[in-house]
């Protein structure tokens, strides 16, 4: 008997499944599961603040798809707001 192999569905849900989550997904899970008193809030402009978790790596971020902003921290600006308590 010949084994086949996998149909096309399945070659897709493997796919996705072992595809590593893109940058902006990864960013909007933060943002999904970040309040805003527990985020970073380091201002990029008057109306976008960092909506990562406070104390996050890499780059600041802000908005959601096409108005997504990323900005690296101005090295003498400390951090912008604590978390509120
Ligand atoms: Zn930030």
């Amino acid at each position: 008997m010949e084994v086949s192999a996998p149909s096309r569905a399945v070659r897709f849900a493997l796919v996705k499944v072992v595809a590593p989550m893109s940058i902006d997904e990864r960013l909007d899970l933060e943002f999904a599961y970040t309040s805003y008193g527990d985020s970073c809030r380091d201002l990029f402009s008057p109306s976008y603040r960092c909506r990562r978790p406070f104390g996050h790596d890499g780059e600041h971020a802000a908005g959601f798809g096409t108005h997504r902003v990323l900005w690296l921290h101005h090295p003498d600006h400390g951090p912008d707001a604590p978390p509120m308590t």
